[in-house]
């Protein structure tokens, strides 16, 4: 997702842009992102370009129960100051010191949201991702998916998830 940005950059110190955002899909890294929709608001800084993002989007990720793929909503915002390396009025190199912080624009005065995108996505993602909130997931003896089959297989006894849950102990004492 990148915008030319020379036309605000050549704009008074508070002006204002307002960009609507419609992105069908987009790949960030190892991220499907789908269907985002929102605004990207833009205040000229003294430096530079102050984004604000607000959009809602959908997200790849595997249920946490039967392991299906399935979309989960995702609200993504941020705000993040991009910092031009050359100046938009003379083309000259801006001085920038390693204290400046914030995302660049480079010589083609493009600002590329995908890399404060992908660090906000990989926050906003669900923890436990569910492809509907009544899951039946898969069975813990055959590995059947409980959504589409009924494999008859008898429920564990309470036997062998005290095993169950003894591993796991275990498992988090060793690490
Ligand atoms: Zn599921
Ligand atoms: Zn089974």
């Amino acid at each position: 997702m990148r915008i030319n940005v020379l036309n605000e950059l050549r704009q008074p110190i508070g002006s204002v842009t307002v960009y609507d955002l419609e992105e069908p899909a987009l790949r960030l890294e190892d991220t499907d992102v789908s269907s985002m929709s929102g605004t990207l608001t833009l205040v000229r800084t003294n430096r530079g370009l102050l984004a604000t993002l607000r959009a809602t989007a959908r997200v790849s990720a595997l249920c946490a129960r039967c392991l299906t793929e399935t979309d989960c909503a995702v609200a993504a915002e941020f705000e993040e100051e991009f910092i031009p390396v050359l100046d938009a009025n003379t083309a000259r190199r801006t001085r920038l010191s390693n204290a400046d912080d914030g995302f660049r624009i480079g010589p083609d005065f493009m600002l590329d949201l995908g890399e404060p995108l992908r660090q906000y996505m990989l926050m906003l993602e669900p923890q436990k991702p569910l492809c509907r909130p009544d899951c039946a997931g898969l069975c813990l003896t055959c590995g059947a998916d409980l959504n589409i089959v009924s494999c008859g297989c008898t429920p564990m006894s309470d036997e062998r998830w005290g095993v169950l849950a003894g591993l796991d102990a275990s498992k988090k004492e060793g690490s």
